[in-house]
């Protein structure tokens, strides 16, 4: 198996903290000046790996391997959410191009080809998934000519200032590749609190979400008894209350639910709300699990509207389906993860969506996760300690490797 050279993914990790360095974290919205650095750095650092490195139309970034025959893809992102953290994105790129150069040092290894990718703008500062949507094909021009941030800088703009506008965007070629690798820290803490350094995704978990709307009558707040009032806030309140109550006796092991905006009309300290509503999400990676939790919510919404003094309703305003990873490619893992931390590794669903959840759709898929400390993410003290780093760039080095010899 090739040996990874532990410091020099480290080295590397840190050089890419110092582009928009922000406490001890990064601060590097996609396409900005310091992202397009960041770019033009690791583009520089592929070509030093012997890649064939270029950014594309969408500051896209493919290195491709000179090796002959089918290949693995491995990558992640480069930008950062806002004052977040130095690892979320450019640990799975820096894993990617390390097994990409310790796999060609190695002479038993070095006929195995890795190409390394860089998707532009996971964390969704112009859209949703930009990037690895547009390397699967998944993505119009319309959208990219929508596309801007919250600051309401159009894309294209952005992509003009950085030099990159009007270049063709990269397409997959699913005959070049015999599966997709990505690395990611967890950003949970399943792995620290049970003492494990490797997770093994076994896929990427749906999200369905929905409206709560609750009409009841809007009247004055010191007038208006007790007995007689109609208050929606209090009756959504007491809905989302009910459903957090019953849902632990239904739900799969690692059901998530979030009530993300509560809203009440008018919103008033005098005046008894006529309306309230709410945006209500469910995330498990068991399409079983979530019809079971929707079908609840609609008994839960009829028992009070038959019980209360406001009507209710439920509308589901979206549902994905979870991306499953490769069996195989799982078990490339596991082998991997065995070798170098025996019984310290586990199978788990990724809680987070991921650019692999996209290249799953093209080519068979997997994703490895290591130790985030306190489970903490999206935070500048976000962190990993680097013994777990250098033992995890190790394990997934040697997961491609098994993959590509199957
Ligand atoms: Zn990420």
């Amino acid at each position: 198996m090739p040996d990874i050279k532990p410091e020099r993914a480290l080295s590397d990790l840190r050089t890419l903290a110092t582009f928009g360095a922000y406490k001890t974290g990064v601060h590097r919205p996609t396409l900005s000046e310091q992202d397009i650095a960041a770019r033009e750095w690791f583009v520089g650092r592929m070509r030093e790996a012997g890649l064939d490195a270029a950014i594309d139309g969408i500051a896209n970034i493919l290195g491709k391997s000179p090796a002959a025959g089918r290949k693995a893809l491995a990558g992640s992102h480069l930008e950062s959410q806002n004052h977040a953290g130095w690892l979320d994105g450019p640990l799975g790129c820096v894993y990617a191009l390390e097994a990409a150069r310790a796999i060609a040092e190695d002479a038993a290894t070095s006929h195995l080809g890795v190409d390394v990718a860089v998707f532009c703008d996971e964390e969704g500062h112009f859209g949703s998934f930009l990037g690895s949507r547009s390397f699967v094909g998944l993505l119009e021009e319309s959208e990219i000519d929508a596309a801007c941030n919250a600051t309401g800088r159009p894309m294209r703009d952005a992509l003009k200032a950085a030099g990159w506008s009007g270049r063709r965007r990269h397409a997959i070629d699913p005959a070049r590749y015999a599966a997709f690798f990505e690395a990611h820290i967890e950003q949970g803490d399943n792995l620290e609190s049970t003492g494990l350094k490797i997770g093994v995704v076994t896929a990427i978990v749906a999200i369905w979400q929905y409206r709560f709307t609750v009409e009841g009558e809007q009247n004055h707040a010191g007038t208006t008894s007790m007995k007689r009032r109609r208050d929606a806030g209090l009756e959504l309140i007491r809905l989302l209350g009910t459903i957090d109550a019953r849902f632990p006796e239904i739900c799969g092991p690692r059901t998530v639910w979030t009530t993300g905006r509560i809203a009440l009309d008018p919103g008033e300290k005098s005046i008894i709300p006529g309306k309230a509503e709410a945006l209500f999400q469910l995330r498990d990676a068991d399409p079983a699990v979530l019809d079971r939790l929707e079908a609840e919510i609609h008994t839960l919404v009829q028992r009070a509207n038959s019980t209360g003094r406001c009507k209710l309703a439920v509308e589901r305003l979206s549902a994905s389906t979870p991306a499953l990873m490769d069996q195989n490619l799982q078990a490339a893992l596991d082998r991997a993860a065995e070798a170098h931390a025996p019984g310290k590794h586990m199978r788990m669903p990724s809680g987070a969506g991921h650019d692999a959840q996209w290249l799953a759709r093209k080519l068979p898929a997997a994703m490895m996760f290591v130790p985030s400390i306190g489970g903490i993410s999206h935070h500048w003290t976000e962190n990993t300690s680097d013994e777990d780093i250098a033992l995890g760039a190790q394990v997934f080095a040697d997961g491609i490797v098994n993959a590509l010899r199957a």
